[in-house]
This record gives structure tokens, sequence and C-alpha cells, in this order.
């Protein structure tokens, strides 16, 4: 029986990200995956590393604009009716979480892992011969309305306490910045500097042939279960064989509570399911990332084409995908690019694994420390991954972090 010293669960942008880290660090590690490096969330995500990532989901604003959102056949929130008992407790949780003090931690630790994401993958990028991968940009928030923007507006206060640079931009300047975006849109924000991936799947493939090269390896099978063993290590069952580890990380994404579960570790992770739509040769080009704050949908210019982004959804991990959540970003789509050709379009859906308080779990399982749990990065899990993954390295090494993990805590839900 081969025994690893860590064993990685996940071959998504967060596993790939841990296993590359703890390589670093000297391990001989293992990642293990029912699927192809790449293939789950981390295939269609809208690209974007958001440098100045650290305002939470649950904020009293975003809560008051949900029954709306809700009610809305067209909003970017639903909740499959069937689902919802089911969701409601999480909902709750949420909801708790939405308080000043809580917000401003919760602020605090996203800055940690995200700020640094664009220095992480291109240095990452480069290592892994891809540098072109990694493309500096800023954030083009968009609003039909021309209104004033009120920069003091807690979403923006929490990212200028942190340094980020933020513009207002009138009618004419939005174009002079976004030539191809519709002048329908009369007030814009640039909020930067960050950056973004001109293709996700590649990126995370990339990295793990870079993983590989290191003399990582990479299994294809599904994990069954985990146990902890009374040596310390960890059985990693899989549909083939036992694989032994003296570590487990889990960066199973929207899969990870499965394997935690029936070891008594309770963390509450839903599936916010989102959907994308890419036009292939639109004829039009963005230098930035593009933000439509009336639908929630984040327009990246691919290596492949344009790439439209979006919508949460609840209707459990197992559900088939609602493809009218996707249909409904193409009109969005025509209407921030009056001029593109939109005749190609493909649509993909993927589960963004998320936690009530919209931060990650980072650090050792209760009652089963050599499982360092490491998944719940909801919105920002491309961003946040090489940032978890320093964490995670370090704790494999018994390094304290100089970080405080106590928001992260997989046990702060018990
Ligand atoms: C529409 C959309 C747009 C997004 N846009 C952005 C963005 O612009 N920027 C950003 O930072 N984030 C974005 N995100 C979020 C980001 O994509 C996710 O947070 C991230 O991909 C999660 O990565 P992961 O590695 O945790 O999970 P995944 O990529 O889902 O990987 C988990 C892996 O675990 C494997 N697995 C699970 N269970 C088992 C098992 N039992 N045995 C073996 N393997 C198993 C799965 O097969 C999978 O490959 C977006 C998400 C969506 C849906």
């Amino acid at each position: 029986m081969s025994k690893h010293q860590v064993i990685v669960i996940g071959a998504g942008i967060v596993g790939i990200c841990n296993a590359i880290a703890a390589q670093k660090r000297g391990l001989n590690v293992c990642v293990v995956d029912r699927l192809p490096p790449g293939e789950a969330c981390s295939f269609g995500n809208a690209g974007v590393l958001a440098a100045w990532g650290c305002v939470p989901m649950a904020t009293p604003e975003t809560l008051l604009e949900t029954p709306k959102w809700l009610f809305s056949s067209n909003g970017p929130l639903k909740i499959q009716w069937r689902y919802l008992p089911k969701v409601i407790p999480w909902l709750a949780k949420m909801a708790m979480s939405a308080n000043a003090a809580q917000m401003e931690r919760a602020a605090d630790t996203l800055f940690a892992l995200n700020n640094s994401t664009v220095e992480h993958y291109q240095r990452l990028a480069k290592e892994a011969g891809v540098p072109e991968l990694i493309v500096e940009s800023n954030y083009l928030h968009v609003f039909r309305s021309d209104r004033d923007i009120d920069l003091n507006q807690r979403a923006y206060r929490m990212r200028r306490d942190r340094g980020a640079n933020i513009t207002v931009l009138k009618h004419g300047e939005i174009r002079d910045v976004e030539p191809h975006l519709s002048p329908d849109y009369q007030t814009g924000l640039l909020i930067g500097p960050q950056g973004h991936t001109v293709n996700p799947n590649r990126l995370v493939t990339a990295l793990a042939s870079l993983f590989q090269r290191g003399g990582g390896e990479i299994r294809q099978v599904e994990v069954q279960s985990l146990a902890t063993r009374n040596d310390n290590g960890v059985d990693v069952v899989t549909q083939s064989e036992t694989l032994v580890a003296d570590k487990v990380v889990v960066s199973a994404g929207a899969w990870s509570h499965r394997l935690l579960n029936p070891l008594g570790v309770r963390i509450p992770l839903e599936a916010e399911r989102g959907y994308h739509v890419r036009f292939a040769d639109t004829g039009v080009t963005l230098s930035n990332t593009v933000l439509e704050s009336e639908h929630y949908v984040v327009a990246n210019a691919m290596e492949d084409g344009l790439r439209l982004a979006g919508t949460v959804e609840f209707a459990g991990v197992d559900a088939p995908p609602d493809w009218s959540r996707a249909e409904m970003l193409k009109p969005v789509a025509r209407a921030m690019f009056p001029d593109a050709d939109l005749s190609t379009a493909e649509v993909w859906s993927g589960p963004r694994p998320a936690l009530p308080d919209d931060l990650p779990a980072v650090g050792p399982c209760l009652n089963a420390p050599n499982i360092i749990a490491a998944f719940g990065h909801g919105h920002l899990g491309l961003t946040g991954a090489p940032g978890t993954a320093e964490i995670v390295s370090g704790l494999l090494v018994d390094e304290t972090p100089n970080v405080d993990l106590s928001p992260v805590d997989p046990g702060r839900f018990v």
C-alpha cells in the first residue's frame, strides 16, 4: 500500500493551487479527482481576479434586494421552490452574518486571501509557461441610470478603506474606456487595479501540468469516503483502492461536505449554481471586466470569445441545470454590446461552493486535525485559490499562519 505525505481531493483551481504550494514545500503530493483537472466549477467562471473582492455577499443592502430578485423571472437570484425548505437554514445563517462587525471581519479576511491574486497568478502562469493567460485590467461597473454615486456607500467604502482606486465615470467617459459598450450606460465606476484570466480551464490544466512536471501525481478516480487511522494518517477510500496519506486536503468544491459529514464534521455548504454564455467571433473586444449592475452579469473577453457569466440558483448540487437561466444572459449581452455578432453561443453551468458568511472553510477539521478543509470560496474561488494555498501549505508543515484563521475555521458553524 503506497503512502503519500499529502493527498489533495479535487483538481479544481483550489485543489491544484493547494497541490503546487504543498509541492513547493518539499512534500510528496497526490491529487485525486473523478474528473480531469478544471472540469467542474473552475471550468466556466468569469475569469475575474478580483483583487478588491473583499465585500461579502451578505450585506443589509443585498438582503433588502433579495425579495425583488426572487419574484422577478429574470432576476439574478432563483431558488427552486422544491429546494426552499432545505436552503432556509443556510439563508438564515447568511442573514445573521450581515452585521457591521462580521462584515468588516469578513472583509479583512477576504482582502488577505484575494488582494495578491494577480501577482500570484502571474508568477504561477509564468512558471507553467502560459503567461499570456493572465491579463492586468480593472473592474468597470456600469449603470443605466444617470445617478450620483456615493463612494461612501458600504460596498465602495469597504474597498477604498483597504486601498482600492475607485473612479466615477460619466456617460462619455465609459466609452472612452470600453468603446464597444452600449451608449445607454450613463454612469460607471472603475475599480482597480486587478486582472483576469482569458481562459480559466486552460489555466487549471496548465497548472496541473506544472504540478506533474514537478513530480506530482494526479489520479482520476472518485473518492468514496475518508477515515482517520490509529497511526494519525488518513485512509482515502476510492472506487478502486484505499490510498493512505499523512494529511488530506479536501478541496472538493461543492461536494466537499459529502466527504466530511460521515466523520461528524458538519459544514453548511451549498451549491450556488451559476451559468455562462460564450459568444465566439463577436467582432467586439473588451480590455476590462464589465459588471452590468442591473442584472449582476459579468462580461470578460476570453481567448475563445466573449463570456457573460452570472446568476445564483439554489437547487442542490445534484439538480439538472435550468438552461433558461443561461438563456437569460443572451438579451443582457445584446443590451450591453449592440454591435456584437452574437449568433454563435454556447452555454455552461457550474456550482459555486458557498458557505453562508461568504468565507471559505480553511483549516484543520474538528476531531480530524489531519484533514484540512480548503473549500467554499463561493463567487471568488478563482481569485482566492493561491492565497488559500499559501495558508494550507503552511498548515501542512505545521507553520503558524500569519493571518487570523478564526473567521475561516471549518468549525465556526457548530
Ligand atoms: C458563473 C460563475 C462565474 C464565476 N466567476 C468567478 C470569477 O470571475 N472569479 C472568481 O474568483 N471566481 C468565480 N467563480 C467562482 C469559482 O469558479 C469557484 O469558486 C471555483 O471554481 C471553485 O473551485 P474549486 O476548486 O473549489 O471547485 P471545483 O472547480 O468545482 O473543483 C472541485 C473538484 O472536486 C472534485 N470532486 C468532488 N467530489 C469528489 C470526490 N468524491 N471524489 C473525487 N473528486 C471529487 C470535482 O470533480 C471537481 O473537479 C464563478 C463561478 C461561477 C459558477
